[in-house]
């Protein structure tokens, strides 16, 4: 099948681009055999959770952030953990533009969320709206490093120096990403990341917390085991957030070939942008000069005026041609339905905006170029054909 833009798109009854599907995303696994007497071994053992290879992870962990790290059983559990962990209290300065675990964590600690604007270039917290939102209630700062895209780092610490706030980043979509040459992970007070199939390293379910002051990690080590101390007599109140052994072999495989999925996908977002960037209307997330992202999602804003359809339109000519898509982060976090009445929202002008012009494109650490091809023909022949596409 020729895949000229002049084709009619499948949404016009052309024939799809991917059948079956393409795969929105998939995890990037070790083969059987290089994980078979690993998982052997654990099942001859009988430890199964909270071992041996926990532990050998938390070192690979340390050893990529330059300080501690805790594995959890996954990344909310690990916010969870972490925001009990540094006693936070009261209000915390959240984006909106994130996924609702980030602030559903806050909400388990009786936390309030406080609201703050993301920048319309990088998605990520806007430091001068932190700055504006800070209040006498404000504890700690809980960033989000958006798609795998680093936030404003040095500029969020120096704001929680001035104000003594604590500093937290929910990096779960980050593993892998660098800020100034320095890993995430080695950044604030404590940095969360998420080992959960869609993300870059892929355990099953798991997650990691590193944190500048071991005190804090051995109350998350605590934590996991539901505050228990060792003597069954909790100081205080925890969670079951261990990480199973399995997971944890699954996970060090991939921090082992974490440098070359962040490569991969970071060819795989140029490919993209390269591609599509003679078609009007589009818009890329910035990655700051010095930083690298995961590339964990590779999103795009689409102005629907300048671009001629609708987002919502483009995803269902993409569907049809086997082309899943998806709108991350919308509704964003001060829109869900769970908490409604709970907070006020505050200005949120580039959140609003950003979360309706938002498309999720498909990316995974084995997709091929040739794949990252076609998928733009699709775009293209669908702009070529936009007046009868439902734009
Ligand atoms: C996936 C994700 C989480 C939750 O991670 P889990 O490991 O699934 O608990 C938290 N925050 C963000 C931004 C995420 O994308």
């Amino acid at each position: 099948m020729s895949l000229r833009s002049i084709d009619k798109p499948a949404v016009c009854g052309g024939v799809p681009v991917f059948a079956p599907p393409l795969p929105f995303n998939k995890p990037t696994l070790p083969s059987f055999d290089s994980v078979r007497d690993e998982i052997e071994e654990v099942m001859r053992s009988g430890q199964l959770t909270n071992g041996l290879n926990v532990r050998a992870l938390e070192e690979q962990a340390a050893e990529i952030f330059g300080r501690p790290a805790v594995a959890v059983a996954s990344c909310t559990a690990g916010l969870m953990l972490t925001a009990k962990a540094l006693g936070l209290t009261g209000e915390v300065i959240v984006p909106s533009f994130t996924f609702f675990a980030t602030t559903h964590a806050l909400i388990w600690n009786g936390i309030k969320p406080r609201f703050a604007d993301i920048s319309v270039d990088t998605w990520n917290l806007d430091p001068a709206a932190v700055s504006a939102a800070l209040t006498p209630a404000v504890s700690a700062i809980l960033a989000v490093d958006v798609f795998g895209n680093p936030g404003e780092k040095e500029a969020l610490e120096l704001i929680a120096k001035e104000n003594s706030l604590t500093l937290v980043t929910d990096a779960a979509h980050a593993l892998g990403a660098e800020s100034a040459g320095r890993p995430v992970g080695s950044f604030g007070d404590a940095e969360v990341f998420s080992l959960s199939p869609t993300k870059t390293v892929a355990a099953g379910e798991g997650g990691l917390v590193s944190v500048a002051d071991e005190a804090v990690g051995e109350m998350i080590r605590q934590g996991r085991d539901y505050g228990n101390s060792g003597d069954y007599d909790c100081r205080f109140v925890g969670l079951n957030a261990r990480m199973p052994e399995i997971n944890a072999i699954l996970a060090r495989k991939g921090m082992d070939v974490l440098p070359d999925i962040v490569a991969r996908r970071g060819r795989i977002q140029a490919a993209y942008r390269e591609n599509l960037a003679e078609l009007p209307g589009l818009a890329w997330q910035v990655v700051k000069k010095g930083n690298t992202s995961s590339s964990k999602d590779i999103s795009v804003l689409v102005d629907e005026y300048r671009f001629g359809m609708s987002r919502d339109a483009l995803a269902r000519a993409l569907e049809a041609e086997g082309i899943p898509t998806r709108t991350y982060f919308s509704p964003p976090a001060h829109e869900q339905t769970a908490y409604k009445g709970l907070f006020s929202a505050g200005d949120l002008t580039v959140t609003d905006r950003v979360s309706s012009a938002i498309l999720n494109l498909p990316v995974f650490s084995h997709m091929g170029i040739d794949q990252v091809d076609k998928v733009c023909a699709a775009v293209k022949r669908i702009v070529a054909h936009r007046s009868s596409t439902g734009g």
